[in-house]
């Protein structure tokens, strides 16, 4: 991993002054290479799972309250299989995929064939819970597989919203995660129509991400690299991270939940349990008597 990215995760929101156009800025490198290490993924996957995990984040923080809570959904019937991840309102993550062993050689430009792995035979979905009343749901047909062009079309089709996304990850040689980020660009109603023009032809010939991130110093380098002779005004910068919610009190609630007949055929069986939280890998041990207890709740 790059020196630079080694504390912590930085995502920076903006707005231009004229009020045309939001952005949210993120270099994720730390929270992509956790979930390298987590998952013990390989290249593809960790792009698959990194670029999910990215625009979950940004996505997050689009959201009014850190207690909502975004599930963005990724299902092509590719190799990779399903990939989830669930942010918070400050952009915190957790994320899995089906498959992280999935391997595939380089697509036809030399990069990581994400689209191959992800496949586009399926959905893109977005789920928002505001924690009352039924959260939304937006659901649109995977355009590539290659996660940012599928998440600019979920935004103009299920939001109506105007967007240019941009997420990267640069695997090292040592398969370790180099450079990882975001860009989200939303346009706002009532657009300047001259910024509007200078800020797609900026889009138009941008190089990738994750190159304009090996070649800046910081986060407000890479912004300026980006935004650079728009006057922009950088509104907050904050530090999300890769968090599981996961807890001992979660696990008894998921073996509770399995019923009478089958906690008491585990203790039967088995003696004990143990339970992996599928986010973050963590193991739940449960003694026999721990079951007994749980089982006299049902
Ligand atoms: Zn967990």
């Amino acid at each position: 991993m790059n020196e630079k990215h080694r504390e912590e995760n930085t995502v920076l929101r903006s707005m231009d002054s004229s009020g045309t156009f939001r952005v949210f800025l993120g270099d994720l490198t730390k929270m992509v290479e956790e979930l390298r290490q987590i998952n013990d993924s390989t290249p593809t996957a960790t792009a698959v799972l990194g670029r999910t995990a990215a625009a979950a984040s940004l996505m997050g923080m689009m959201q009014q309250d850190d207690s909502d809570r975004l599930t963005l959904t990724i299902s092509g019937g590719g190799p990779a299989g399903k990939i989830t991840a669930v942010a918070t309102g400050s952009g915190n993550v957790k994320a899995y995929m089906t498959n992280p062993t999935v391997d595939l050689p380089l697509n036809e430009k030399g990069k990581l064939n994400v689209g191959g792995a992800v496949g586009t035979d399926g959905f893109i979905t977005v789920v928002r819970d505001m924690g009352m009343g039924d959260p939304y749901v937006g659901q649109c047909p995977l355009v590539s597989g290659e996660i940012a062009e599928d998440v600019t079309k979920y935004f103009s089709a299920s939001e109506q919203q105007s967007t240019a996304v941009a997420l990267g990850v640069l695997v090292d040689v040592d398969y370790s995660v180099k450079e990882a980020g975001g860009l989200i660009v939303q346009v706002l109603p009532d657009p300047a129509e001259d910024v509007l023009r200078e800020l797609e032809a900026k889009i138009g010939k941008l190089k990738s991400l994750t190159a304009l991130m090996e070649e800046s110093e910081d986060i407000y380098d890479l912004h300026k690299k980006i935004f650079g002779g728009i006057p922009m005004k950088i509104e907050t910068k904050t530090h999300p991270e890769l968090k599981c919610d996961c807890s001992r009190e979660r696990m008894e609630r998921a073996l509770i939940s399995i019923g009478k007949k089958d906690l008491k055929e585990i203790i039967d069986e088995d003696g004990e349990a143990e339970l992996v939280c599928h986010f973050c890998r963590s193991h739940y041990r449960f003694t026999k008597e721990e079951l007994e207890k749980l089982l006299v709740q049902i």
